[in-house]
This record gives C-alpha cells, structure tokens and sequence, in this order.
C-alpha cells in the first residue's frame, strides 16, 4: 500500500488571498488581525502575504506602515518595520501594545473627491 500525498502547498488560493488583501488596503488601514478576521486566514498567513505584498506594490502605490506604540506611555516603535507586533515595551515593559497597521496609498484616482 502507498500513500500518495497530494501537493497541498501549491494552492492558487493563496494568490487570490494576497490580491484580496490588497485590494482591503487600498480602502481602508487595517491591522494584520483585521485582515485575518476578515479574510479568515491566521494573522500568520496574513503576515507572510503583507510581506510580498509590500514588496509588489509599485509606484504610485505606495504601502503605508503604522507603527506600533505601547498604549501606556506612547512609546512608538517607529525603527520597526516588521509586520507582527512587538510583545513588550521596551520603555515601561507594558504588554499592552497596540499592532502595526497598514495601507496601501496612491492608487486612487487623482480627481478631487470627496466622500464626505
Ligand atoms: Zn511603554
């Protein structure tokens, strides 16, 4: 008896997943947990897509990063250009750290409308 594994990694719904990521991006800033709850992908998945995303997006477009910053002394962690959240305040040692987000800027038309 042979067990045949099928190829399960070479799945076309990952491309898919990355275009509908960006496709959220470029209407509103999200954070990597957003995008998980609402592509219904583990914020890791999401996180190794952001990193080819961020890579794929060309001028004008433009990826925007929010960085994180500790919700007790505002700390941000500008120098930080990882797409996962840090776990712990490098200043106060507060846990409580608000997660990069991102967006992705530039890809609107150049009229001049507004929304509201
Ligand atoms: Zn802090």
């Amino acid at each position: 008896m042979t067990d045949r594994n099928l190829p399960s990694s070479n799945r076309p719904a990952s491309e898919t997943l990355r275009k509908k990521i960006m496709v959220e991006l470029e209407s509103r800033m999200m954070t990597a947990r957003d995008l998980s709850k609402r592509l219904r992908a583990t914020e890791k998945e999401i996180i190794g897509h952001l990193e080819h995303v961020a890579k794929s997006v060309r001028p004008p477009k433009r990826l925007i990063i929010a960085p994180s910053f500790c919700n007790q002394c505002q700390f941000t962690f500008s120098d930080r250009r990882k797409f996962s959240s840090p776990s712990r305040c490098p200043q106060c040692r507060h846990e409580g750290i608000s997660p990069p987000a991102f967006r992705i800027e530039g890809g609107l038309e150049s009229g001049k409308v507004d929304p509201t």
